[in-house]
């Protein structure tokens, strides 16, 4: 059945969209219904119809769905910031594992997900270090502040989100009341006149440090003294900053900060580590569930203290920070200048040597870095924004070859692509954790580990270890019967490497690439004389017989050249 614009339908939710919306069918017709939840049967009417679907507004809940739940906040519906509110919380977790898996098996083609138990919160309510409130005017004409209406600028007025610090409705009465004492207008979009554009309020989770930043259309605020006067009598407030935004933009912040009073930044911590945050920094807006996702990074990087580790897409080098207490060195890259200075300062702040940080894009980094200093990296971190990684970046990994990939991600769509296309050039899909660092809202983190894929029969195990003894003695015996003849031996001696660490790139693929490169064919013996020319470790179990008669063939120079060539590419030199 088809139904057209305007058209009321009755519908059972059985599904829930990636935005959050419930979805049901009717007479075959599918149709998203914003606000509704699964397991709810409404009355809906058609708004925007298409041939098979439609998108409806919820008019009525006839029965509601037994996981709808009342939401905390009043104006959830209106606000549309938090788009789960309605669904128990244990639903909503739910939704966003199955959303993960989802896109893991459409998108990235996996089955047998290694999917662990989502990370939720105890209490998934004010979690937010960070507000940013708009100011404006009512239609009567009085000041307000709260949140802007999903998809407009008009203000929704609320001074106790549900989702921040209760800390935030005593700030915002008294920079209100301040307003309506010296007669200070709030900025209007329309005209550009008015001097409030919005206060920012950010808190230490872990400090109990309060920063409270007004951003004006102006250099000066009427009062200031008097303002700081009345903030501070709020116990938690240690810095009160005006911040200068003249653009008729909808940017928030401009470049310029002023200290009113205290200091021009709080502390923080997560986990152990401590940083200084400014009105312009970006840090984590949940800090409870950060240390969590990062601690699960952590985890998956599987850390002695002897690794070389990349973190990529590094902000302000919180997850870098949080490496460096267990790995050599952490060198982390980021495209913003003004976050990577605080990235070295953070690292300074918290005494840690081992870690250095490079401005630029992480597809450009990665791969000059890697041809420069033909370093390999033993864990390779990344935490791109919602696109994901670019295609180059994804290439230099795999040239690289690191043991494990630990890929955090804020969308599980571009998550599955980029986890695709390393999957499919060597590396396996070990674990995936969502993280929720935003409850009541659709968004949900993911931390995966990917190793490198190892054929099971180039592992060690007993019956391996047993075969190389066999393969050793009858190279041994193979040199002795022939003493005065060259001979050119090609065992498999992958096996016999099997236990070094420097394993990278097996003799085949060695092999392939001299052969690719330079048109020349090469043995396993010629290759392994190279590596311990380079000093790599072949085998304890590969010893050549030393009989004084024994002529073993020697590899010549342009073959010697060329194999140094594909050591150097697969970075074990
Ligand atoms: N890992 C950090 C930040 C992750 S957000 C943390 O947990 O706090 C993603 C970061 O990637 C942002 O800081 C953004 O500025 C940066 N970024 C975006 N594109 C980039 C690119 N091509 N190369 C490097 N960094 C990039």
């Amino acid at each position: 059945m088809e139904y057209r614009k305007n058209d009321i339908v009755t519908l059972k939710i059985e599904d829930c969209g990636i935005d959050g919306e419930g979805i049901g069918k009717a007479d075959g017709f599918t149709v998203f219904v914003k606000d509704a939840v699964i397991g709810d049967t409404v009355r809906a009417k058609i708004m925007k119809a298409k041939k098979n679907y439609g998108y409806g507004r919820l008019e009525e809940i006839i029965t509601p769905s037994p996981d709808r739940v009342e939401p905390k906040c009043q104006f959830a519906r209106q606000c549309g910031g938090c788009q789960l509110q309605a669904l128990s919380y244990e639903k909503q977790l739910e939704f966003k594992t199955s959303k993960v898996r989802g896109h893991l098996e459409r998108i990235g083609g996996f089955t047998d997900i290694p999917m662990e138990k989502i990370l939720g919160m105890e209490q998934p309510f004010h979690y937010r270090n960070k507000a940013q409130f708009p100011v404006g005017k009512s239609k009567d004409g009085r000041i307000i502040t709260g949140f802007y209406a999903g998809r407009t600028h008009s203000i929704i007025e609320n001074r106790d989100c549900a989702l921040g610090v209760t800390q935030n409705k005593e700030v915002l009465d008294r920079v209100i009341a301040h307003m309506e004492k010296f007669n200070i207008q709030p900025y209007d979009e329309n005209t550009g006149k008015g001097l409030v554009r919005h206060v920012l309020i950010r808190y230490g989770f872990f400090t109990d440090e309060m920063m409270v930043c007004l951003i004006i259309n102006g250099e000066k605020l009427p009062g200031e003294e008097a303002l700081v006067k009345s903030l501070c009598q709020i116990p938690e407030t240690v810095s009160v900053m005006v911040n200068v935004n003249k653009k008729r933009n909808n940017v928030i912040l401009g470049e310029k900060v002023r200290l009113l009073w205290g200091q021009p930044y709080i502390t923080d911590k997560i986990g152990e580590i401590s940083y200084q945050i400014s009105p312009l920094s970006f840090f984590q807006v949940n800090p409870y569930q950060t240390g969590r996702l990062y601690g699960k990074a952590l985890e998956y990087a599987q850390l002695s203290g002897n690794e070389t580790v990349w973190d990529l897409y590094c902000g302000i080098g919180t997850i870098s920070l949080f490496l460096a207490q267990k790995a050599k060195m952490v060198r982390g890259v980021e495209i913003i200048p003004a976050a990577i200075e605080n990235a070295k300062e953070n690292a300074c702040l918290n005494g840690f040597a081992n870690t250095e940080f490079f401005v630029g894009k992480a597809e450009e980094v990665l791969p000059e870095q890697f041809a420069r200093t033909g370093e390999r990296a033993d864990v390779i971190v990344v935490d791109p924004p919602r696109k994901g990684c670019d295609e180059t970046l994804l290439s230099t990994i795999i040239e690289m070859q690191p043991d494990r990939v630990v890929y955090v991600s804020c969308d599980s769509a571009t998550l599955a692509r980029d986890l695709k296309y390393l999957c499919e050039r060597g590396y396996e899909l070990k674990k995936v954790c969502p993280v929720d660092m935003f409850p009541n809202t659709v968004s949900v983190e993911t931390v995966v580990l990917l190793s490198q894929y190892r054929d099971k029969s180039t592992c060690l195990d007993e019956r391996g270890s047993r075969q190389i003894e066999m393969q050793a003695s009858r190279l041994a015996s193979l040199l002795a019967q022939k003493p005065d003849d060259t001979i050119e031996i090609d065992l498999d001696l992958d096996e016999l490497d099997a236990t070094s660490a420097e394993l990278k790139a097996t003799y085949q693929e060695i092999k392939d690439y001299v052969l690719k490169e330079f048109g020349l064919k090469v043995s396993s013996l010629y290759i392994s004389q190279v590596k311990r020319k380079c000093g790599i470790e072949v085998g304890e179990n590969y010893n050549l017989p030393k009989s004084e008669n024994a002529r073993v063939p020697q590899c010549p120079k342009e073959k010697e050249d060329a194999i140094k060539a594909a050591l150097k590419y697969y970075a074990m030199i």
